[in-house]
């Protein structure tokens, strides 16, 4: 499948990922969102809350052959584990500074929670201002759901984009700001699929192998339910016409007879 714009790369940051404690749902929601509208991840990295570790994951990204887009998400709150703005700034070789937008979000925040009485003062204090000091050149994209800042920076060719973790500030963010301002020139793809029941799955494989040298623009996937004795091929393309007739052609060559009572198809 082409990848107008080129992949997207993301970099999870967190040790609740790596020790298993939290599920990485952020990378799950943006790669399905990512993959519908046409900028198909390429990769997903997990690493740890440690500046060395993030640096190197975004070093690795930034000089990644054909990757537009870079996201890391997670690490960006007001706690001294919250290292990410740090070492991307590191990463890119700027400073930090004070950014005033996301500053006064912050103190507008913090302004709401005392008068609601659920902290004692109205001054921003020296942990939520750690979330407003991002690496130079950044253009702040707000978190109407949150205090940390999204950012996005331009490496020139790349774009680089650092979303809070928390998963609803993080979905927000995606829907809001992503998708609609920095993923719109992908080239949407079409999906199908062709279900079986009770069907070993290495009995596609010959249709499969077919499918493939006659339909080199579409991408086939075979993909297992076990506990409910399904099989799913997913077929994916650029054109809606060719994955249609790819499905068909799949149905063809494995038709709905064989074995007896045992396929279903949709
Ligand atoms: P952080 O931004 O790293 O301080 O994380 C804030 C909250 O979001 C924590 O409860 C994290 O466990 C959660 N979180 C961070 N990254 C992810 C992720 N990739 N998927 C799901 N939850 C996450
Ligand atoms: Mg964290």
């Amino acid at each position: 499948m082409s990848e107008r714009g080129g992949p997207t790369v993301l970099i999870a940051v967190g040790d609740e990922l790596l020790s298993g404690h939290t599920l990485d749902t952020n990378s799950n929601l943006l790669a399905k969102a990512l993959f519908a509208a046409g900028h198909p991840v390429r990769r997903v990295e997990v690493v740890g809350d440690d500046p060395d570790a993030i640096i190197a994951a975004v070093r690795r990204a930034q000089t990644e052959a054909g990757v537009s887009r870079i996201v890391v998400s997670g690490g960006i709150g007001p706690t001294p584990d919250d290292r990410t703005f740090g070492a991307v700034a590191r990463a890119l070789d700027r400073p930090l500074e004070l950014n005033p937008v996301a500053f006064a979000h912050i103190e507008t925040l913090v302004r709401r929670m005392h008068e609601a009485g659920w902290v004692d003062t109205d001054t921003v204090s020296e942990a939520n201002r750690r979330s407003a000091l991002v690496p130079a050149g950044s253009t702040v994209l707000p978190n109407r759901r949150g205090m940390a800042p999204g950012l996005a920076i331009e490496l020139g060719e790349r774009t680089l984009f650092v979303l809070p973790g928390i998963p609803r500030e993080f979905s927000t963010m995606v829907e809001e700001e992503l998708i609609p301002h920095y993923f719109q020139d992908g080239a949407k793809p079409h999906v199908t699929e062709v279900r079986y029941t009770s069907v070993p799955e290495a009995e596609l494989a010959g249709p499969l192998g077919t499918l493939e040298g006659e339909f080199p623009d579409v991408i086939a996937g075979s993909y297992p339910h076990i506990e409910r004795r399904e099989l799913v091929i997913r077929l994916r393309g650029l054109n809606e016409d060719r994955v249609a007739a790819a499905a068909a052609r799949l149905r063809e060559l494995r038709s709905d007879e064989e074995p007896p009572g045992g396929i279903e198809r949709r």
